[in-house]
């Protein structure tokens, strides 16, 4: 008997992404490599399969969740023939051009492929701010859109496969700096006696604002040419030099503040030729 959706991949997001779909009421199949992961969502109505070969041919929407591009590869490539005709909606992290590879390859298996960019913990899914970004097969996004929006709000940003990975990331590379920044001030903090959680409660109100600011920051970067800078190229330069010697002081490394001043430097110079 057919269900709506099969999820390969019962990791922490795979499990998250299965619970969400079963509380909506949809029928769904899974597999994953450990069989004992199945146990206790087979318990919440999912039904597992007892290979990736019959779990695909169970539903006409598949969704994939593994630990990285290879993994989905080694798992989708042997079962081309039972996926033929249905849609692949791939939310494994890739690069966009492993999702463009991905695409290719779909194509010439005339398997409808969408790649997908999770912006959440598994805990989020499902959540109000929670969205997750898709690219690619655009008949087939909007065909499978009331399912995929039960994780969260579900932006097309494009018929090129890469797009969805490519928003992931250049997303996730902002957030990691922000975090790698928090993490260099939370060692000048405990250094001088105090917390990084007395840190934190003055970050998150201090950050939230400094992002109203990215509209105005892109503006520079987007139109050089029509931007006024609030600071000047040598004010911000100074102001990163001073959080750099600062961090020397307190014997915390140095290297990220540097970065920084360099990477900023470079769209700073731009903005004010
Ligand atoms: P987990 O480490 O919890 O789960 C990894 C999954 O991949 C498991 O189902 C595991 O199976 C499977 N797997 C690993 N190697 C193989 C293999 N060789 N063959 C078959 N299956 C394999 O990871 P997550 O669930 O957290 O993440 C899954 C994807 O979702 C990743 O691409 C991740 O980047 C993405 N994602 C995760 C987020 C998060 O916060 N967790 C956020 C956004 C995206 P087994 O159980 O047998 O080990």
């Amino acid at each position: 008997t057919g269900t709506d959706v099969t999820v390969l991949g019962l990791g922490a997001m795979g499990r998250a992404l299965v619970v969400a779909l079963l509380r909506a009421g949809r029928t769904v199949t899974v597999w994953n490599r450990t069989p004992e992961k199945t146990d206790t969502l087979a318990n919440s109505g999912a039904h597992p399969a007892e290979s990736v070969s019959v779990a695909v041919q169970a539903s006409p929407l598949v969704l994939v969740c593994v630990v990285d591009d290879e993994t989905v590869h080694e798992l989708i490539e042997p079962v081309a023939g039972d996926l033929r005709g249905r849609t692949l909606v791939n939310l494994t992290t890739t690069t966009p051009e492993q999702a463009r590879a991905m695409s290719r390859w779909a194509g010439a298996a005339r398997v409808e492929y969408v790649d997908g960019g999770i912006m959440a913990v598994p805990d989020m899914i499902g959540g109000g701010d929670t969205f997750v970004l898709y690219s690619g097969a655009a008949e087939a996004f909007d065909r499978n859109r009331p399912v995929l929006e039960l994780f969260g709000r579900a932006v097309f940003v494009g018929d090129d496969a890469g797009a969805a990975a490519m928003y992931d990331l250049a997303l996730l590379g902002a957030m990691y700096a922000m975090f790698a920044g928090f993490e260099q001030g939370a060692a000048m903090v405990r250094g001088a006696g105090g917390t990084a959680g007395e840190l934190a409660a003055m970050a998150a109100p201090f950050l939230q604002a400094m992002t109203g600011s990215f509209a105005e920051f892109a503006v520079g970067i987007d139109t050089p040419a029509q931007y006024e800078p609030v600071q000047s190229a040598e004010f911000t330069a100074a102001a990163i030099d001073t959080v750099a010697r600062a961090g020397a002081e307190a014997g915390v490394p140095t290297a990220l503040p540097i970065a920084v001043r360099a990477v900023l430097a470079g769209s700073i110079d731009a903005a004010c030729p």
